[in-house]
């Protein structure tokens, strides 16, 4: 399959490059300039797992605006505040035949991918999958080969053959897919699960096997979960775990699966960039607040984030 992977950093270098080394011709597009840079002068990128075994795997990769290729499916793996400058900057080679796809963290992402293309052109999901970004052209596959899984839906919640093409391409690649029929619930479920670890671990700095063996970890995840279940009964959406499934696969994630890994939020609050916290927490608050219900504990972790971000930018 012909794929254009836009957005090369640590999670558009993952899917693009284990796509490719299952046989598909990739291009990757980005505009984050040193990267850019790097990416050329090195003839590829550097890929790690788990900070061994560093070596060079050769990549195409463009700007949108050298890019004119006609892929199959465009797949986005932007941050949420830099999808819409993207889909702007490559509007000139789409067409109504492509497919799109992405699993970006946060909701408001798929508001923005039905301006440029049709519902039934739209899958997207979740990734449960760690990914690093050392620097420019250097990203670090966390986990053994194959670690991480991964849901995926059609937004009009009917697979076609271009949904189970794409799944068989990810399955190859060993992203162990789950397609459902269920889109909101799907991505919302990750939203709520982001809202506790990202946002927990981003504001203290942590790692997340920290906050797992907290021993108020489970009340901290829990008031946040239930706010945000509250919000999505109101809402209509049906997600895919119970309250204690989420509880439970918060905690074995950060106290057994990913106990050293930053989430990627955290990442972003490092390297002084503004963070995701706004399509997260702040997305759960704004979907409250259209269901007439006031998400206290989401809007107070939205603003004490954003007062990270401001005593960085002010350090
Ligand atoms: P990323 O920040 O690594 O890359 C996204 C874009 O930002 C790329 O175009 C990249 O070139 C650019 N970029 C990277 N570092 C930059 C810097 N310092 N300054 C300016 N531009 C920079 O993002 P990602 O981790 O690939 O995440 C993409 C989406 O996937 C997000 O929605 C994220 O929440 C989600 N996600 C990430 C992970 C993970 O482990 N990284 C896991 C699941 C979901």
């Amino acid at each position: 399959m012909k794929f254009a992977m836009i957005g090369a950093g640590a999670m558009g270098l993952r899917y693009g490059i284990l796509l490719q080394e299952a046989g598909n011709d990739v291009t990757f597009i980005d505009t984050w300039q040193p990267n850019i840079d790097k990416i050329h002068a090195q003839g590829g990128a550097y890929v790690s797992r788990d900070h061994q075994d560093r070596h060079l795997v050769p990549i195409k990769l463009e700007t949108p605006e050298t890019y004119h290729g006609d892929p199959d499916m465009l797949i986005f793996f932007t941050k949420q505040m830099q999808l819409a400058g993207f889909l702007k900057r490559c509007e000139h080679f789409f067409n109504d035949k492509q497919y799109v796809f992405t699993c970006m963290n946060g909701m408001g992402h798929i508001e923005k991918l039905q301006q440029y293309f049709a519902n039934d052109k739209i899958i997207a999901g979740t990734a449960l999958i760690a990914t690093v970004l050392n620097g420019p052209g250097d990203v670090d596959f966390m986990g053994k080969r194959g670690a991480g899984k991964m849901n995926m839906a059609n937004l009009t919640e009917k697979p076609d053959e271009m949904t189970h093409r794409l799944f068989d391409e990810l399955e190859k690649a060993q992203m162990h897919p789950t397609l459902t029929t269920n889109f909101k619930g799907t991505l919302m479920t990750k939203v709520i699960f982001n809202s506790v670890i990202n946002t927990l671990c981003t504001m203290f700095e942590i790692p997340m096997g920290e906050l797992g063996n907290f021993d108020k970890a489970y009340d901290l995840g829990r008031q946040l979960i239930d706010e945000a279940y509250d919000i999505c009964e109101r809402a209509g959406i049906t997600l895919v775990s119970s309250r204690d499934e989420e509880m439970h696969a918060l905690d074995i994630n950060t106290r057994i699966d990913m106990p050293l890994h930053y989430p990627s939020m955290y990442q972003d609050m490092i390297h002084d960039r503004p963070t995701e916290v706004d399509y997260i927490n702040g997305y759960i608050a704004k979907l409250g607040r259209e269901h007439n219900y006031e998400a206290k504990t989401h809007i107070f972790l939205t603003n004490l984030v954003h007062l990270a971000e401001y005593h960085r930018a002010n350090e």
